[in-house]
């Protein structure tokens, strides 16, 4: 059993403010938010980062930004948002589990930190 804090957030041990679920995607609020809006969107399987998505995950990748896009909308972010899979240490990756941060509500800057 993998120790993993967003294993365990779609797995329900541990809370989290979650505001979509399907059978493989799981989406919820960052704790440190870093814009109005910031949401994660994860897949239920373990994936430890973008480096490790394999052809076989092309459908459930779709499903996450398909996701991703429909909770965009249901946000009212209609002037527009980003999204965001930083991937290893210089990407700036914390947490070990694939995810989509969706940032919104304010300006966004480029080029990003
Ligand atoms: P990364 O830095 O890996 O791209 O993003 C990880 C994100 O997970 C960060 O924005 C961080 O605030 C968020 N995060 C870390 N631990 C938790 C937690 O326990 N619950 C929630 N909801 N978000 C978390
Ligand atoms: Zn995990």
């Amino acid at each position: 059993m993998i120790d993993c804090l967003f294993c365990k957030i779609a797995g329900g041990q541990r809370p989290a403010k979650i505001i979509y679920r399907s059978s493989d995607v799981v989406a919820f609020h960052d704790i440190s938010p870093q814009a109005p809006t910031h949401i994660l969107v994860i897949p239920v399987k373990h994936i430890a980062s973008a480096r490790e998505v394999q052809s076989g995950d092309a459908d459930l990748i779709g499903r996450m930004i398909t996701a991703a896009v429909q909770i965009a909308k249901e946000q009212n972010l209609d002037r527009g948002y980003r999204f965001v899979i930083n991937t290893g240490s210089d990407g700036g990756q914390s947490v070990d589990h694939l995810h989509i941060h969706i940032l919104g509500g304010r300006q966004m800057r480029w080029p990003p930190g």
